[in-house]
This record gives C-alpha cells, structure tokens and sequence, in this order.
C-alpha cells in the first residue's frame, strides 16, 4: 500500500508539472489490470474510457474468474470473443518470430510466482518441472471464434498494449486528438501537445526510481517497458522478477535490467518488450535486424550501460 501512494503522489506531481506548461491539464489514475492506468488529457476525460479499461481486464485477466479468459483456461476449448481470439492469434505469431522468448502458454508457470505475497519464494525444482511441462501444450485457433489450449494462458504480457491501442482509438473516435495513457509500463501517446512540442516519455532508472537516464520523443505511438525492476522479491539475497524465460520456467537472466520498445503497435511494443528482455541484447538486435517488425528499442544493462537502435528517438539526460 505504501508503495501505491508514492507512485499516486509521483502522479499528482506529475500531473501539476503538466498544468503549469499552459493549457489546462485533466489527469486521472486508476487501479486496473493490477497496475496503475492513468489518462492525461487537455479536455475532461470522459468517464467510458475507464469503463472500457474494465471491460477488458473482464476478458483478458488470467486471475479474475469471471473474466473470459478465465474460462477458457478452465475449459480447454471455448467459443471466445473475436478480440480475445485475435489478441491470441498475434501472440502466438510473436512467440513464433521470438523463437519462444515469448510465449502465452506460461499461465502454469506465473500462477507458481506470488510477487505480492507477504512472505514470497520461488517454487520449488519440481514445481517448475511439473509447470514448464504443461506450458508447451498446443494452442489450437479452430473455426469460427473457437480456441483449444492444452496449455494455460496468460496475457499479462501482451494485454495493457493491446488495450491501450483500444483506449487511443476509443479517444479518438470521440474527437480528442491528443493525450497520453501509462498502463503500468506500457505508454501511448497520440497527438502533438497543445503547445505544438512531441511528447517526452521519460526512461527510468532501473536502479532508481525517481531518476530517469533519458527519454524518449514520441508524439503518435507506444513505450513499453519490460523491467526486472517492476515486480520482483529478494530472497536469500537473489532477486527474483517478473518476466519468465519460457525454457526454464525461471526469471530470465542475463546483463538486462530493462528494455524499452517503441512501435506504433501498442500489442508489438508490449509483446516484444517481453520478449527481448528475455531474448538478451544479440539475439533482440538479430530480430530487429531482420526487419520482420517495425520497432526501435532502447536496452538499459546491469551494469548501467544504455544502447538504443539508430531510429529511437531517444535522448541522454
Ligand atoms: P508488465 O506486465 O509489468 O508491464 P511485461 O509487459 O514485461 O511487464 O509483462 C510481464 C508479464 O507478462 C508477466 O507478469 C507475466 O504475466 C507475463 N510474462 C512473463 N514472461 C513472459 C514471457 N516470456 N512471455 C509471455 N508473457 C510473459
Ligand atoms: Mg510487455
């Protein structure tokens, strides 16, 4: 709860910078999709786009019972919505691409992981055995809108982009024609600020919170950050994350402590952030390299080195 109301008075602050640079700033946070959604408009932000945030944590949460996904990974094969079956269909073509790195069919494996227990622990050996052996059962995408998976989903790497493409087309459709969205780590700016300046999307440190080591300029797209700062535990003195290496059932490791990718896909920047982090820096590079995807990314290492591809507009503090 602390660390909820650091991050509120972060956004509060946040939100009065904004109001000082001339037109008048609406910002408004809520909790959903286990993380911390706000809005930054310079109209009042209409109310149904936080239902719409809603509606979809009801279909793409993998812990909420009565959310379809929910469903789905109770019963094997269900008839889902067009939007769950596509966000599906574009996982799995990413897991493809990735060679793996990511992969939605780790909901055995994420359910091992309690980041917000009191007194967290990694599972044990067998239980990630027994896990990683039931996360490599086929995903099925049948006629019609129907889904077979022999393995539990999981889309907590993949959904806030997808829903904040959603909430930006949502927004747009009523005539707002600029704004910002931060879902957790994911960010979606469209339109150029009132003052004609693009947006900066800071980078955090992953070593410190309140410290960013430069940002990025962005005025139609998506940010997303992939950190082993975001959700982890300490114990006996090695850190454990969020962000699982499908091949081992463990945190990824390697020298990336974050990685930002930029696209104009709020589904691609999110899925890949994922994936690269758990790719490492050679094999992200290879990808981006072979131009299958259009994205830009910058990669903050342990060792606090930073290395951004040619077209992130990315810029030092
Ligand atoms: P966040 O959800 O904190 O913004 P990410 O976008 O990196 O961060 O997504 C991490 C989430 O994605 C995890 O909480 C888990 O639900 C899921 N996940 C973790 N590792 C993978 C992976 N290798 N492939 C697909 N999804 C993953
Ligand atoms: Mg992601």
């Amino acid at each position: 709860m602390r660390r909820k109301n650091k991050i509120l008075i972060i956004l509060l602050a946040l939100s009065l910078i904004l109001t000082s640079c001339g037109a008048r700033t609406y910002s408004e946070t809520v909790f959903a999709l286990d993380t911390f959604v706000s809005f930054t408009l310079y109209e009042e932000i209409p109310p149904e786009v936080k239902s719409l945030i809603y509606s979809y944590e009801k279909m793409f949460s993998r812990t909420d019972e009565k959310s379809e996904l929910y469903r789905l990974n109770l019963e094997d094969k269900a008839n889902v919505s067009e939007e769950l079956y596509s966000l599906i269909e574009e996982s799995l073509k990413i897991s493809e691409d990735t060679m793996g790195a990511f992969d939605i069919r780790i909901g055995e494996i994420t359910a091992l992981w309690d980041f917000k227990s009191d007194h967290p622990m990694p599972p044990s050996d067998e239980e990630i055995k027994k896990a990683l052996s039931l996360s490599r059962g086929e995903i099925k995408l049948l006629e019609g809108t129907y889904i077979e998976s022999a393995s539990d989903i999981d889309l907590g790497g993949v959904a806030k982009g997808y829903i904040a493409e959603k909430a930006v087309a949502y927004l747009r459709s009523l005539g707002i024609e600029s704004g910002l969205i931060s879902l957790g780590g994911n960010i979606a700016s469209f339109g150029k600020k009132p003052d004609g300046e693009e947006r900066k999307i800071g980078i955090r440190d992953p070593m410190s919170a309140s410290d960013t080591v430069g940002y990025i300029k962005l005025t139609d797209g998506f940010v997303s950050v992939s950190g082993d700062y975001e959700r982890f535990f300490l114990y006996d003195g090695k850190k454990y994350h969020h962000i699982i290496d499908p091949s081992t059932g463990m945190p990824a490791e390697g020298n990336i402590s974050s990685v930002a990718v930029i696209s104009k896909d709020g589904v691609l920047a999110d899925a890949l952030s994922t994936a690269l982090f758990v790719l490492g820096y050679d094999s992200s590079i290879e990808l981006y390299e072979k131009g299958i995807y259009d994205f830009e990314a910058v990669f903050i290492f342990k060792d606090g080195t930073v290395k951004a591809t040619d077209g992130a507009e990315f810029y030092r503090d």
